[in-house]
Order: structure tokens, then sequence, then C-alpha cells
């Protein structure tokens, strides 16, 4: 190993063992909480060190970024198996694209690209699992959608075979003191459990029966993945505290 190589894993274990220790002061098992490792703007190269490092969860908010990631990633590391979620903003043009790529698309903010998703995931012949991403604060400059517009669009993404709803996502408002998300993230899991119950999702499972995924909330970064964790984060997104500053 190179001595980057050694600083990076040695980062990575310790964001984990912040995690570990975050869910367990919130009496939750530490494997409830996954770690997205945000590689944007990061180099195939680095991104290999940490799959050597044992990490396997990369997310990107750039379609054409990361198909070119993705295969050289895949070409420096045959072996292992990664998988590779969508965090960014996606346009509606680039669905198709996405589809082939990302296990789950963190970002889905309205009908029309939930719908070209659906149409692409069908051609594809996959079922393409998806978080609702939602405007907590209703900030004008921000994508996702509002808590308002959230039920009616709950509901027609669930009308679409070919997309799989797995949960919620948002970037709260920019906090200069990290605790001030802590009310962003309470509200993101408050409006899961509604949409869960208006939806009939997440019910007990009969006996017998698969038990449907989890419910995820992908919510808290670098600066604020404790708290987030805190209030109920199953997917915490964190890029600079594992690879430094973007350049
Ligand atoms: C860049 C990015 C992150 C990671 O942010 P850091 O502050 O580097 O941890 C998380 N989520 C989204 C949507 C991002 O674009």
């Amino acid at each position: 190993m190179l001595d980057g190589d050694e600083a990076l894993a040695a980062r990575i274990r310790a964001i984990q063992e912040r995690i570990d220790a975050a869910a367990s002061r919130s009496r939750r098992a530490p494997s409830s909480v996954r770690l997205v490792a945000v590689s944007k703007t990061m180099p195939a190269a680095v991104i290999a060190a940490a799959v050597r490092a044992g990490h396997a969860l990369f997310g990107e908010n750039r379609v054409q970024e990361a198909a070119d990631k993705i295969a050289a990633v895949s070409a420096l590391e045959p072996d292992r198996y990664l998988a590779w979620h969508l965090v960014g903003h996606l346009q509606s043009n680039k669905a198709k694209a996405a589809v082939g790529l990302f296990e789950l698309i963190h970002s889905v903010d309205g009908l029309e690209l939930a719908g070209r998703l659906d149409r692409s995931a069908a051609a594809a012949g996959k079922v393409q699992g998806i978080l609702l991403q939602v405007n907590v604060a209703s900030e004008a400059t921000k994508s996702g959608v509002s808590p308002e517009a959230l039920f009616p669009l709950t509901d027609a993404v669930l009308a679409l075979p070919h997309l799989a709803l797995r949960g919620l996502m948002t970037i709260p408002p920019h906090e200069s003191d990290p605790e001030g998300s802590r009310r962003h993230f309470a509200e993101l899991r408050r409006l899961g459990e509604r949409v869960r119950a208006s939806a009939g999702l997440g019910a007990e499972t009969p006996p017998g029966e698969v038990p449907a995924a989890s419910w995820e909330l992908s919510m808290g970064m670098t600066e604020d993945f404790e708290i987030a964790i805190e209030e109920g984060a199953t997917l915490v997104r964190v890029g600079r505290a594992i690879f430094g500053e973007r350049g």
C-alpha cells in the first residue's frame, strides 16, 4: 500500500467508528447505517484505493462523470462488487443513462423524471430503486419536492411498476452550527413516517412472506452526519471527511 492509501483507509475507518458510536448512542444497530462515500471530483485511482481499503458503496453527483469513473474503477478493481448511488440532481434527459449505472437514485423530485426513469427501467428489464428528495425548508433555490407535494408525488410514483420507492433524502438548509440541521432531519423522518403510513408501506410482514426492503432516510454529510444518525439516517453521504477538500 502507498502512504496515501494508508491515510485514506484510516479516514474511512475513523468515519465508520463515528457512525457506529452515533448509532449506539441512539440505541440503533450500527449495521442500520450505511456510509455512502461521496467520490464526486475524485479520480478513479483514489476511489480504487478506497475499494482496496474495503469500501464498496460510492456516491456520485453527475451521470457522465460517474459513467467514466465506474468503468475506470471497475477496470482497476475487477474482482470487487461495488454499488454506486446517484446523490446529485438528475435531469430527465439523463434518466436512461442513470438507470444503467446506479443501484439507488437519491434525487427524484418530480413526476416527469420519475416517469422517464420508469420507462428506462422497463426497457432495461429492471426495477430501479429510488428515493424522493425533499426540500424540507421549501428553499426557493434548492431542488427537491416540497413537503406538501411529497404526498401526491408518492402516490404517483407507487403506480409506476418499474420503480421501487425505498425512502426519502434531503439536503437541509446550510447552518453555521450543525445542530441547526437537527430539526430538518427530524422533519424528514416524520415525513417518511407519514408517507409510509399513507401509502401502506412498511406494514408488518405476514409469516412466510419475504419482508419488503428496508425504508431509507438519506441525510447527513461531513459536517452533520452524526446528528443525522441520531435523528434516524440510514444512509449518510460523506465526501470531504473521507477524501479531503475538493479542488
Ligand atoms: C457533495 C455531496 C455530499 C457530500 O458532501 P461533503 O460535505 O463533502 O461530505 C453529500 N450529498 C450530496 C448531494 C452532495 O452533492
